[in-house]
């Protein structure tokens, strides 16, 4: 049973909270401030209840247990401090009542999850909070080590995340339908294969589609495929006859030559991709297709976009699905879930994002939570 900081003893305490504070940063802004904005009802929470001191964890980029200057947290109190509106100081010996330590991943312990960093960590709380589900897939010391040495309780949203993914998992209402694309072609297809006994049916897209076309032995042309997955692709066909879950693939896409804003393109079917071209969008008749299928659905789970959403007008199918999941979210007959970075942007895209039933900002946290694997950040709550 995971406890809920709502349920811990927090008045006068002093917290030590872990959050991901992996902002896209570019030019020194910060672009977007989305993973900040969700934490400040944890944040707010935990100030009316009257906590002496707030210590926030956090790792930026990836500096591989070394101090490099340029992935240093140093940059983001004064972010912190107006989008919560309240003064943040950074590191461990400023007066102010909240404040920010630096980069963890500065410390090889951090990802060793070593135990002797995690005790450095605990000493600057009574009481620790995970409200990092997107790094909960990951044994670091901050995620898991450190729940031995502290009380530890599950932050607002950690909480409300493993919420709405148990409701549309567990005893999902059926028929239940994933919708898997994106270009991770590789990662994606243990994936498919972990979710087969899970789901009635599987919509397959973007890049992830191509390497299954390869596999049914048409030409992709240039589009973006992995040959030496080919046979692992196959063995995710014949297995999902197996399970008796349904792979819908496109029948039609749109083919350009080059990977460009406004690139020329023509739509045709999938068996007549020329050997200069690549296919960077569902055609048509596949968005029409797939629609009618998802038409079925009671539960939707989507990672990953139907095709190169960024450049339009390869963002036609991705779009066209998107709008259609959340008209049927919003009209009561489907719970939607969409997870992962680049589909929380498609899905902003297609200005979506408030009519899906929830959207996860967690990747890789997200795909291992839907291939039913334990993650040692939840379980470490669990005790
Ligand atoms: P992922 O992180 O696996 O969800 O992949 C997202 C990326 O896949 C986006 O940046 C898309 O532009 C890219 N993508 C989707 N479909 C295609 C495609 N058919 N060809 C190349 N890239 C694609």
């Amino acid at each position: 049973m995971i406890h809920s900081m709502k349920d811990a003893p927090l008045k006068n305490k002093n917290i030590v909270i872990r959050l991901d504070l992996n902002v896209p940063v570019q030019d020194g802004k910060v672009t977007d401030t989305t993973r900040i904005d969700r934490v400040k009802p944890t944040i707010d929470t935990l100030r009316e209840s009257g906590v002496a001191k707030i210590t926030i964890l956090s790792h930026f980029g990836r500096p591989k247990g070394e101090e490099k200057p340029e992935f240093s947290l140093g940059f983001l109190p004064p972010v912190l401090s107006r989008c919560w509106g309240v003064d943040v100081g950074f590191g461990p010996d400023t007066a102010e009542k909240i404040t920010l330590l630096e980069n963890l991943r500065f410390s090889p312990g951090e990802e060793e999850n070593d135990p002797n960093f995690a005790k450095e960590l605990a000493v600057h709380g009574d009481i620790y909070i995970n409200d990092a589900f997107s790094v909960s897939h990951r044994a670091h010391a901050s995620v898991e080590a450190i729940t031995k040495f502290l009380p530890s309780y599950a932050g607002l949203n950690l909480h409300k995340e493993i919420d709405a993914l148990e409701k549309a998992l567990s005893t999902p209402k059926r028929p239940v339908a994933a919708i898997i694309g994106g270009a991770k072609v590789s990662s994606k297809l243990s994936l498919i294969k972990n979710l087969l006994p899970k789901m009635d049916m599987i919509v397959l897209g973007g890049g992830m589609a191509n390497t299954f076309f390869l596999a049914e032995g048409h030409d992709v042309g240039k589009s973006l495929a992995e040959a030496d997955m080919t046979a692992e692709a196959k063995s995710i066909l014949t297995e999902a006859k197996a399970q008796n879950c349904e792979i819908i693939l496109p029948m039609d896409g749109l083919m350009a030559k080059e990977f460009a804003k406004g690139a020329d393109y023509r739509e045709t079917s999938i068996d007549n991709i020329a050997n200069d071209e690549m296919m960077l969008d569902i055609g048509t008749q596949s968005a029409e297709m797939i629609k009618e299928k998802l038409g079925a659905a009671k539960t939707v789970l989507w990672n990953g976009p139907m095709g190169a959403f960024e450049i339009p007008p390869f963002d036609h199918g991705t779009v066209a699905v998107a709008r259609y999941v959340a008209a049927r979210t919003k009209s009561g007959d489907v719970l939607s879930i969409g997870g992962g970075g680049d589909t929380v942007s498609a899905l902003s895209h297609a200005g979506v994002s408030d009519d899906f039933s929830y959207i996860s900002t967690a990747g890789g946290a997200f795909l291992e939570w839907l291939e039913g694997k334990t993650l040692p950040g939840i379980a470490a709550l669990d005790r």
